[in-house]
Order: C-alpha cells, then sequence, then structure tokens
C-alpha cells in the first residue's frame, strides 16, 4: 500500500470531532461486551433505523448469553425478523452456547479470543474489544475502509482481502506507537464509524466541509472523493425465475422449511418451483405434491435482492382441502404475519395481511 499513515494528529482531530457530533443510540448507553456484540452483528449490512428498535427489544427479551444460548429457534427468527440475513442471528445463538460452555457465560476480553468464536470475524471482535474494554485493536469494515481510503489516499481496491488487512495493520501500528488511553481508543473507533456514516459518505455524497479532516485528507485536498476508494467490479447478480405456489386450506396456509444450509437456510417459506410456469403447471404441481387444487388464480409478481442472486417470482394462491402436516406446516394467517417469514416474501405478506 502505498498512502501516508494515519497520524496521532488525525486520531486526535476525530476524538474531538466524535465527542461533540456522536449519535445518540441505544447501544451506546453501555459499554457492556454483549451489548456491542448484539449492536454489531445486527448493524452488519443493516441501516441504523432498521436496527433501533429491533436492538431494544432483542435486549428486553435477550437480556444476557445465558437467555442467548436457550432461546427458542423460531422465537429468535422472529425476534430477527426485519433485519435479513437470519444466519447472523443463528449464529449468535451458536456464539453463546460457546461462551457458555467455555468462557463462564463472560464474553473474553481478549481481541484472539473473540476471534476464535463462532462467527465473530476482525472487524467484530476489534469493535469489542475497543468498544466494551477499550482494548487498542482495529475494527475495520467497509465505512472504515472508505474513509481510511480517502484520508491517506489509497489507490488499493477495498474489495480485495489484503487491503483489508492492511488498514487494520495501519491502525496496529498506530496503536503500537502511540499508546492511548481505553476512552481515547473507543471514541476513536466510534469515531470512525460516525464519519463514515454520517460525513464520509459514499456515492459521491462526502460531505467534506463538515469534516474534521477537510484539511488533511488526501482526497478531498486532490479532488478524488468520486475516485475513492477504489472497488473491484462487484460479481453480477445471478437471476432466478421462481413460482410461488401459495397453498391455503380454509383460513390456512402451507409452508415448508427450507433446508438447514444453503441461502434462507432452515427459514419458513410458500414451496417453490423453478422457472416460471402456467396455471395448469402449478396446479399438476399441486397435485404431485398430493392435494386435489380446487381453485386457483394468479398473484402479483414481485423480486427479491439478495447479494449475489435475484428473485423474480411469479406466484399463484391455489385452494385445497384436506391438508396434511408430516412435512409442511400448516398456520392460520394470523399465524402467518406474526411468524418471522424472510422479507423475500414481503410482497404476499402485505397481500394477505390487506385481505380476510
Ligand atoms: S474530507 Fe471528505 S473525503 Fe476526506 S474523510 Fe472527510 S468527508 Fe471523507
Amino acid at each position: 500500500m502505498d498512502c501516508g499513515t494515519f497520524t496521532y494528529e488525525a486520531a486526535e482531530c476525530l476524538v474531538r470531532w466524535y465527542r461533540k457530533n456522536k449519535r445518540d443510540l441505544p447501544w451506546r448507553k453501555t459499554h457492556d461486551a454483549y451489548a456491542v456484540w448484539i449492536s454489531e452483528i445486527m448493524l452488519q449490512q443493516t441501516r441504523v433505523e432498521a436496527v433501533i428498535d429491533k436492538y431494544t427489544a432483542f435486549m428486553q427479551e435477550l437480556p444476557d448469553i445465558a437467555a442467548l444460548a436457550s432461546v427458542e429457534d423460531d422465537r429468535l427468527m422472529k425476534l430477527w425478523e426485519g433485519l435479513g440475513y437470519y444466519s447472523r442471528a443463528r449464529n449468535l445463538k451458536k456464539c453463546a452456547a460457546v461462551i457458555m460452555a467455555r468462557h463462564h457465560g463472560r464474553i473474553p476480553h481478549n481481541y484472539e479470543e473473540l476471534l476464535a468464536l463462532p462467527g465473530i470475524g476482525s472487524y467484530t471482535a476489534g469493535a469489542i474489544s475497543a468498544i466494551a474494554f477499550g482494548i487498542p485493536a482495529p475494527a475495520v469494515d467497509g465505512n472504515v475502509m472508505r474513509v481510511l481510503s480517502r484520508l491517506l489516499g489509497s489507490a488499493d481496491d477495498v474489495k480485495e482481502p489484503e487491503t483489508k488487512k492492511n488498514f487494520e495493520n495501519i491502525l496496529r501500528e498506530f496503536y503500537r506507537d502511540h499508546p492511548c488511553s481505553p476512552a481515547f481508543v473507543r471514541n476513536l473507533t466510534q469515531g470512525f464509524m460516525d464519519l463514515g456514516a454520517s460525513v464520509c459518505l459514499p456515492n459521491g455524497r462526502a460531505k467534506c466541509t463538515q469534516c474534521p479532516w477537510q484539511e488533511r485528507c488526501a482526497a478531498c485536498k486532490n479532488n478524488l472523493t468520486d475516485v475513492l476508494p477504489v472497488r473491484g467490479k462487484a460479481p453480477e447478480r445471478r437471476l432466478e425465475e421462481r413460482t410461488l405456489l401459495i397453498i391455503r386450506d380454509g383460513d390456512s396456509f402451507l409452508l415448508r422449511k427450507r433446508p438447514e444450509r444453503g441461502l434462507l437456510a432452515g427459514l419458513y417459506e410458500f414451496p417453490g418451483i423453478p422457472g416460471f410456469c402456467t396455471k395448469e403447471e402449478a396446479a399438476d404441481a399441486v397435485s404431485a405434491m398430493g392435494y386435489e387444487p380446487l381453485q386457483i388464480h394468479v398473484l402479483p409478481e414481485s423480486r427479491h435482492l439478495f447479494t449475489h442472486l435475484e428473485w423474480h417470482m411469479h406466484a399463484y394462491e391455489i385452494r385445497v382441502s384436506g391438508i396434511h402436516e408430516e412435512n409442511d406446516l400448516l398456520i392460520t394467517k394470523r399465524e402467518l404475519l406474526n411468524r418471522a417469514i424472510p422479507s423475500a416474501f414481503r410482497t404476499y405478506l402485505e397481500y394477505y395481511s390487506l385481505r380476510q
């Protein structure tokens, strides 16, 4: 990496700015490691506004590691509903069980031990170390990479894992050369987060005139804020066509559990078949499941974006009678609206929430 170094003056300047401008967020009312951990996992790939209410409800119901380790899976999924990427919730529970078994229910006060826990990567280990314990450890995610790329004028591709390691090393060297108090480490770490979230924004929206680093930032001085950070081309999303079979018997809906591995693992969904099919083909598919289609009608189309995949969905509502539940789940409309169903099916949940 051929770029400037992160200086103590830059760090002090950011800490001063953070003290004046920090966002008032519920997880910032404490340095408790459990609260820091839950909030950081929720915030991954999810907007702060979407997390606030979910975080508060989650902490009320699962206030500590023991409660998380023993929560029912369905309840956990419900608490996570709307945040997406449900594997994060499952990993939280798995990790809580390991902390109960290996660390007497206490989150370890040590970066390396945190990193050894399931579902905790270098960013989360760094964030918990720094914010909860004041340990000088780097917490580098996409926001921090954008801020550092611009400040230091780095042209390295932030999609390369090597670039993240380089930024982590820059911060490690900074902490090695400049011993900092726990309070300074906390403020610096959260200062990076807030600067990336509210000032040094992506996609041509950097607010350099409000930035404490305006005078020292390489990108700002050289008119490169629209160029940095350098991002390799994102892989194109694969397009997948699906037909949903929304099978109803009276007031009840038939749901099927997805496989325990892969996309939306272990969650309930409306049964689907690959490709778009006609009414007759949909009726045949339902017959093949062992039900006799009585009525069928077309529902609205929808689409859903995953990170690497895009679903285009056609859907039919198919009325049947005498559903048996051997491998499937039969639930009423009220239960349907209260259960954690992946947001990929939001169009249909909204459709039924508006109808008798
Ligand atoms: S001066 Fe502009 S580009 Fe540089 S860190 Fe601040 S907001 Fe980002």
